[in-house]
């Protein structure tokens, strides 16, 4: 018959270990994650203070849209995704672009 290995926590000196290699219980490695983390966070805030706001989300920079009353307009734009390999976004992002060139362009001419 083979003993398992069995390791005792080193912090609580009570619990087993998560696994043989390890020198703590899960519930000490809970406890110190949470500790390192809320250090982490401590030190993050200094550092997004030196960063540009570049990778904050930015809800009002977002837009649903709602295609109900317009199907014939939504399956234009889906078959058009679907031609060009776009993500449907990405489509509707690409034609409101092109439409303001072309517009801008036209006023130029104008
Ligand atoms: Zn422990």
């Amino acid at each position: 018959m083979e003993e398992k290995p069995v390791r005792l926590c080193e912090e609580c000196e009570q619990r087993q270990t998560i696994t043989p290699s390890h020198r703590l219980c899960s519930e000490c490695m809970r406890l110190k994650r949470k500790t390192l983390a809320s250090r982490g966070t401590g030190k993050k805030v200094k550092v997004s203070k030196d960063r540009p706001e570049k990778m904050q989300p930015r809800p009002d920079l977002e837009v649903i849209i709602n295609f109900k009353l317009y199907p014939d307009l939504f399956a234009q734009i889906r078959a058009l995704s679907e031609e060009e390999m776009r993500p449907l976004e990405v489509q509707i992002l690409y034609v409101l672009k092109t439409h303001l060139q072309a517009e801008r362009g036209s006023n130029a001419v104008v």
